[in-house]
């Protein structure tokens, strides 16, 4: 509360609309980490890992938001109105956001909400799914020798189906976001559309966190190996030869010193 010619007048808070990153608390950014730290007032998505939320003081406020929270799938972009109410009493809000809010996080579309109710926000990026995937699988995205560029398509949207079409062209990489309900059906798409058949896939499931899970295959088989395997939501699918160029590190064992002098460690 402040006085300005002789009104009390409440400060309105600020709204920091911060990406937490794919799971594993560790790519949180340092700013991240600094907010979540210091949050009086925390809200955040049913993404959010549990170890991110632990960072926050015992005594902060915690709105749970999302879908699950919210009820139903596809329920409107809207900021929850709590974040609203504690912003214009003056707190400064925490919005946190699994991956990057920029990135199918509807950071815009809160932003643009929170400035129609007159409430300052800043925007915090996070490592989003695909860059998280891409590394703790070793997945490349782009690759000198097969992909020259990478699209993040989803295959839900808010006007409901997805021209794939467009994606399908060329041999960029496709990352999708919110594949795993309509996996089958975005595959034969992309071979309807030109793709072919033997074309790698990859499905990643809960990257970056312990039970992370990797499913590997093409567009003709990716969908009965993950059916078969029991995958679970978050999950990306990854289309591209770039699958194929997957890199994996040697096990960190410890190291025998006679093999390892007479070489044989170094060619497995
Ligand atoms: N803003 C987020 C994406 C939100 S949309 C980001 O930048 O990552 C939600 C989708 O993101 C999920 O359906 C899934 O496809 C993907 N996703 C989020 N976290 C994930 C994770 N740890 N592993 C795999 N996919 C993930």
């Amino acid at each position: 509360m402040i006085e300005q010619d002789g009104v009390r007048v409440v400060r309105r808070g600020k709204v920091w609309l911060v990406g937490a990153g794919p799971g594993d608390p560790e790519l949180l950014t340092l700013k991240a980490h600094r907010l979540v730290s210091q949050a009086a007032v925390l809200a955040y998505d049913e993404l959010v890992s549990p170890e991110i939320l632990a960072l926050a003081p015992p005594s902060a406020e915690r709105i749970p938001v999302g879908r699950r929270a919210a009820g139903c799938r596809h329920h409107e972009a809207r900021i929850p109105p709590m974040v609203v109410v504690r912003a214009i009493e003056g707190h400064d809000v925490v919005r946190l956001k699994g991956g990057d809010p920029m990135v199918f996080g509807r950071g815009g579309e809160e932003a643009e909400e929170l400035d129609a109710a007159r409430v300052p926000f800043e925007l915090v990026p996070g490592i989003s799914a695909a860059l998280g995937a891409a590394a703790s699988t070793g997945i490349p995205l782009t690759h000198r020798d097969v992909a020259s560029s990478v699209t993040f398509a989803t295959a839900h949207a808010a006007t409901g189906e997805v021209n794939l079409d467009e994606v399908a062209r060329g041999s960029g990489t496709v990352v999708f976001y919110m594949g795993l309900g309509r996996l089958e059906a975005t595959c034969d798409s992309l071979v309807a559309a030109g793709r072919a058949k033997g074309t790698p896939a990859a499905v990643v499931s809960k990257a970056t966190r312990p039970d992370q899970r990797v499913v590997v295959g093409t567009l003709a088989n990716i969908a009965a190996r993950v059916r078969a395997e029991g995958i679970e939501a978050p999950a990306l699918l990854l289309v591209g030869d770039v699958v194929a160029r997957r890199v994996v590190s040697i096990a960190s064992a410890p190291v025998d010193v006679e093999q390892s002098l007479s070489g044989s460690v170094a060619d497995p």
